[in-house]
Parts: C-alpha cells; structure tokens; sequence
C-alpha cells in the first residue's frame, strides 16, 4: 500500500514537506483531458488549490486554463504560461490594484459579484481605454450537501449576485460602455460528492437561460464553477474521482442555446491526490489513555484538521510492528494543531516517516509561519 512511496529517497530529505506524484497529477489531468473533450468542455484550475509552479506548469500544459481570486495568482499563472486569455479573475472583493493587474494582461473575464464591482471594472477599463468581458457570478441557491464552511451557492452568503437582484445588474451592464456582458457564472460548493447537487445546479441554470433569452442577451459562456470532490478515506482506491460520470451529469441535464460554451473550474479534484506531507516523529509520549506521536509538521504546514476538522488518512511509512492507536500531534502551541485522534499505526518510534495524504489541495497553499516557523518546501517524484 506504500510501496508507491519513495521510501528510502524521501528519508534524505529535511522534514517536513510536500511530496507530489506528478505522475498521478499527470494522469489525473490525462483523464480530465479525455473526458472533457468528449462534450467540447473547458477546464479552468483553481489556482487558489495550489500555486507551486511546477504544479501550475503541468497543468497548463495539458491545456486548462486558469482560474484566480486575486491579482498575485492572474501574475502566477501568467509566469507559469498560461495564455492569458484563457486566465480567469474571480472573488468577492477584487481591489482596484488587481483589477488593474487583469485589464493590462488582457485576461480572458472577470467574474463580477456585485454591481459595484460591474461599475469600478468600467471605470477602470475606460481608463485604460479597454473593454473587459465579464462574466456574473450568480448565486444559484442551491445546496450543497458538503461542510458548512464550504458551501457557497446559498442565499445568506457572500457570494454571487441573487437572482432577484438580475435585471437590475443586466440593466447596469446595458448603460456601461467598457463592459462586455460576456456569460454567466456559479459555484455551489467544495469537496462535494453527490452528484445530485450538480443536477439541481443545472436544473436552476436552465430555469436561468430564459431570463437572458427573454432579454436577447445569451451568455456565450455558462461556467458552472468547481467543487468536485475526492475521497480522504481512500486515497489509494480512488486515486481520482469519477470525472467521467461528473461530466456526463452535465451532457445530461444541462440544456444549452446555441453557440454557449460550458466552462468548468476545478481545484481540489486535479490536485489533491498527488500530495503528501511529509513529516518525521520527534517524540512518542505516552499518556493516560494515549500515546502520543508528535510530529515535525503542524498545523502551520497543513491547516485542514484545524481549520475544518478535515479527515487526513495517516500513515507511517517506516514501520511495520503492530497496531496501536496515537494521536498524531504538531509541536505548535494550539490544541487544535492534531491531525488525527486514535490513528491505527503499527509501532511508532523516534525517526518514523509519518505520510499525511490527500494533502495537495489547500495544503501547501495555506502554509503560514505561525511560532515563526519555516514554509514547507515541495519536492516531486520525478526530480527523485
Ligand atoms: C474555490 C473555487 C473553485 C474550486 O473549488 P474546488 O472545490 O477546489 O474544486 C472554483 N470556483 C470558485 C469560484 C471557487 O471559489
């Protein structure tokens, strides 16, 4: 089950770090290619899953382009070569500075989330003496089945533009003159796993359409965002989630006027499989009704469980005595900085390699240096 690890080189390397299969992101990206293509699909990557630029590097050269939140990631992911109209800018609060930054690259769209936004994306492309496409992030009010933390198309949210709200927003577009209403946008969720919610998103887009045909303005553009989830359980079994069956949801059930292209922005699905943290144990204490096996990474490295009380599968690559039950704990001065409770290990000892999966999306990205730590370094199979 570990034998897919790179055991003995991983051993030379300064804990802790990421670890990426590029191979499993390349054949992840392989099967996103196929099944895509299959219905004519375009595959945006959430940059904010992770930046690294080797990651960034491989996934634009399968062809995706880029989807960004903020001003630094559009410069991201122009430096790692994607074309600038196939970059993306999305988010609730984009500053002047960034927008900016996304007019004098000539970015493919904007997805505006308020009419405010509509109004300083205009001024600031009239300035530039540009027009920007935009697209209309509308919030679909659709739930997720998902952590609550992590759904996003609901009402009493901060994302999106209501549907009440619409033709007000259409209307605003109509009297701007350097913004080009150019499609429509949602995102329900993260690390959702039932299918059905993509269902109800198209069932909502398609009741959306005829509000947009009723006013002879047809988004070229349908993005139905990302969300796709993976399985923490298993990583080994499921090295991938069924893209296929995703795609296949929307062929289905999404009805398109002519000439619209769907857009897909995927983050968590492309990379999270492929990374690791890895860490070394500095200490095995034994308490009263634990051990505990505490490790050289924290919540610093990986703020999931801490964050979001994620589940990680934990595994110990170097051992192979029995079974017992630890906590695998950070050396960080926070009780939440645990990765995981009554963890089944065999023995674990000073100096085992603790393996924590499925960590290549908002792992690596979300490192910090709290108790002025150092940022966790990434290393790639194929460099070994
Ligand atoms: C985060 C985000 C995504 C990607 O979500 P994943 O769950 O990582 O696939 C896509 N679109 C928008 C607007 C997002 O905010």
């Amino acid at each position: 089950m570990t034998n897919h690890f790179p055991v003995e080189k991983l051993q030379n390397i300064e804990t802790p770090f990421y670890y990426y299969n590029m191979e499993l992101l390349e054949q992840t990206l392989q099967v996103i290619k196929e099944e895509s293509s299959k219905y004519g699909y375009h595959i945006h990557y959430a940059v904010k899953a992770n930046a690294n630029k080797r990651i960034l590097e491989t996934i634009n050269s399968y062809g995706l382009g880029a989807d960004c939140v903020s001003g630094n990631e559009v410069s991201a992911s122009l430096d790692a070569g994607f074309p600038s109209e196939k970059v993306v800018f999305a988010g609730v609060g984009k500053s002047d500075k960034e927008i900016i930054t996304g007019l004098k690259n000539n970015i493919g769209c904007f997805n505006v989330e308020s009419i405010p936004e509509l109004e300083v994306i205009n001024e600031l492309a009239e300035k530039e003496g540009l027009v920007a496409n935009v697209a209309l992030r509308i919030n679909p009010n659709v739930k997720a089945n998902t952590h609550h933390y992590i759904t996003t198309g609901l009402e009493e949210n901060k994302f999106g533009i209501y549907i009440w709200d619409l033709e007000k927003v259409m209307d605003k577009i109509d009297e701007l003159n350097n913004v080009n209403f150019k499609g429509i946008h949602f995102h329900i969720g993260s690390q959702i796993n039932d299918l059905d919610s993509y269902k109800q998103l198209c069932t909502r887009v398609n009741e959306l359409q005829e509000l947009f045909e009723k006013r002879r303005a047809i988004p070229q553009i349908v993005n139905v965002g990302g969300g796709l989830g993976v399985d923490y359980e298993n990583p080994d079994e499921n090295p991938m989630p069924d893209f296929k069956a995703f795609f296949k949801i929307f062929d289905e059930f999404l009805e398109l006027k002519e000439g619209q292209e769907v857009h897909f922005e995927l983050g968590r699905s492309v990379v999270c499989q492929c990374g690791s943290l890895i860490s070394r144990v500095i200490y095995v204490k034994e308490g009263v009704n634990t051990n505990f096996a505490i490790v050289d990474a924290g919540m610093s490295d990986l703020i999931r469980p801490a964050l979001y009380q994620a589940y990680h599968k934990i595994q110990n690559l170097t051992s192979s005595g029995e079974e017992e039950k630890y906590d695998v704990v950070g050396p960080i001065c926070e009780s939440s900085d645990c990765f995981g409770k009554a963890v089944v290990l065999p023995t674990t000892q000073r100096g085992d390699l603790i393996c924590i999966r499925s960590a290549g999306a908002y792992g690596e990205i979300m490192a910090n240096q709290y108790n002025l730590r150092a940022l966790p370094k990434g290393f790639y199979s194929s460099d070994l």
